[in-house]
């Protein structure tokens, strides 16, 4: 059978889906716990393919241990993966978090770069890392597109791109601004409201724009 088409939302459906989200999540920050740019960074490292509530749960150990980049550098690899061994992928994030403090210390000067493009350079630092942490710690204007953001945007008729790329291009491309609310309105939207399996139709107030709800309401 062939795949149902999605429409595309219109440019007044657009402003009305911004409006909502930046109504119902005025002041929203991400759900991981951090005192710093060191820890926000770690964490963010952490959480991909991961939850923010298990990275909270392994996070104050982890800093307790390495409460900076200068430490992190010199830490031996058994003992970080031991101590992020819940985590999802912690062989290779643990080689990561090492590599990405010792390039710290070798290059920023202790200092982790507040900056995009310094950012990527580091080890295990890919563009979404960079733009959640330039999001949450500056409220820099960047989208970045983790699973919540791309399954809530392919619902509301945002972006048809079938990559994580070309969501993102679509949601700069039609929200220009707010960008950073707009991220953290989408991210907590999908992990309460607009969930992968059973979404709450119930309680969405963006039900008047959803082009995919006809398909959960069959189930
Ligand atoms: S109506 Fe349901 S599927 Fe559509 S955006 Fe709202 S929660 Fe998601």
């Amino acid at each position: 059978m062939a795949k149902k088409r999605v429409t595309q939302a219109t440019k007044a459906e657009i402003e009305a889906i911004r409006k909502l989200f930046l109504e119902h999540y005025p002041d929203s920050v991400t759900e991981l716990n951090y005192r710093n740019l060191y820890e926000l960074l770690v964490s963010v490292m952490l959480s991909a393919q991961c939850t923010d509530k298990r990275v909270n749960i392994i996070t104050p150990a982890l800093f307790e241990k390495y409460p900076d980049p200068a430490a992190l550098a010199r830490a031996d690899l058994d003992e970080v993966k031991a101590l992020i061994r819940t985590c999802s992928f912690f062989n290779n994030k643990a080689k990561n978090l090492i590599a990405m403090a010792q390039m710290v210390m070798e290059h920023y000067d202790g200092e982790i770069p507040l900056d995009e493009k310094e950012l990527v350079k580091l080890p295990g630092v890919g563009q979404k890392t960079a733009h959640v942490v330039m999001i949450e710690y500056t409220g820099a204007n960047l989208m970045a597109v983790d699973t919540h953001v791309f399954r809530v945007a392919h619902r509301l008729g945002l972006s048809k791109a079938p990559t994580v790329q070309g969501t993102e291009e679509d949601l700069v491309r039609k929200f220009q601004t707010d960008l950073h609310r707009l991220h953290q309105a989408m991210v907590l939207f999908g992990r309460y409201i607009c969930k992968a399996v059973k979404p709450e139709c119930d309680r969405c107030f963006l039900t008047e724009y959803c082009k995919t709800k006809e398909s959960f309401k069959a189930r």
